[in-house]
């Protein structure tokens, strides 16, 4: 009987320890099946594009008859495949390289962010009045954080190029920079479309984009991603705003008496 106790408490050990097991490993299987996720989505639209470029390519080699235009035609078509994906794949490597904070940290510096912010702005007006939108900047003077330069850039670049992208014609896209205590807060506003509460807390994760039908359909053929890109990058800039100690939030309210909605991404970074 000491034999048949000692075996029962081997056995509550052993069932014990496979569920502490199992709930311990619970995160590492979860970021696991995020990163088989996202391996799949990156797959998914490289061959997209990929499948266009040798369509096109096929049908350039296949008909040797047709006209020097037409195949210039093909061609072209390749050429803007194939730039849609260097713009993927760059992105990629971006997300790719990110989980490395530690050496990030390493190589920042004092940043003047307004003059930054200010730079991004002025970058984005030929866009905005491209697209019929006015870009109103109202920064306060020579907050200063530790950064990244480039990195910051590129974090407020994606929020600038989202607003005059989703910005109704003729609107304004608001750009604010305020110190707040201990922090930089950078606003960037529009007026478009209403980011339903459900798809806000999504609108971060890779690949993400409201409404991927439409956003795709109304591609322009101008050799740019659709409207929608590829859903990358607010993932990156949320990565970004982390990687500098920082928050990044969204907010979409609707515009009483209207279709639209004021939507505003917020970041907040601490001050040097
Ligand atoms: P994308 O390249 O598709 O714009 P993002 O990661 O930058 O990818 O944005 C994800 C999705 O969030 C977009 O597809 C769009 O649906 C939504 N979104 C982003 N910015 C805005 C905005 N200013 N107004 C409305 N919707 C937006």
């Amino acid at each position: 009987t000491l034999a048949g106790v000692g075996a029962g408490a081997l056995l509550a050990f052993l069932a014990v320890s496979i569920l502490f097991a199992r709930w311990a490993l619970r995160p590492i299987e979860r970021a696991w099946s995020q990163q088989q996720r996202f391996v799949a989505d990156a797959s998914h639209e490289l061959k997209t594009p990929l499948t266009v470029i040798l369509a096109n390519l096929a049908i350039v080699r296949g008909r040797p008859g047709e006209t020097v235009a037409s195949q210039e035609q093909w061609l072209a078509g390749t050429e803007t495949e194939a730039r849609r994906m260097q713009g993927l794949v760059g992105d990629l490597l971006d997300l790719a390289r990110m989980p490395d904070p530690a050496a990030l940290r390493a190589g920042f510096a004092p940043v003047d962010l307004t003059d930054l912010v200010e730079g991004e702005a002025l970058q984005f007006d030929s866009v905005a009045l491209d697209r019929g939108v006015a870009i109103e900047c109202d920064l306060a003077p020579a907050l200063r954080v530790e950064g990244d330069a480039a990195r910051l850039e590129r974090l407020v670049g994606v929020l600038v190029d989202n607003a005059c992208k989703y910005a109704e014609e003729g609107s304004t896209v608001e750009v604010r920079l305020a110190a707040e205590g201990r922090e930089a807060v950078l606003a960037v506003a529009n007026r478009g479309p209403l980011i339903a509460p459900e798809d806000l807390a999504h609108v971060f994760d890779r690949f993400f984009r409201v409404d991927a039908a439409r956003t795709r359909a109304d591609a322009p053929d101008d050799g740019q991603p659709a409207a929608g890109g590829w859903g990358l990058g607010l993932a990156i800039a949320r990565e970004i705003a982390r990687d500098h100690g920082g928050a990044i939030a969204a907010a979409s309210i609707p515009e009483p008496g209207t279709e639209t909605a004021r939507t505003t991404f917020t970041v907040r970074l601490p001050r040097a």
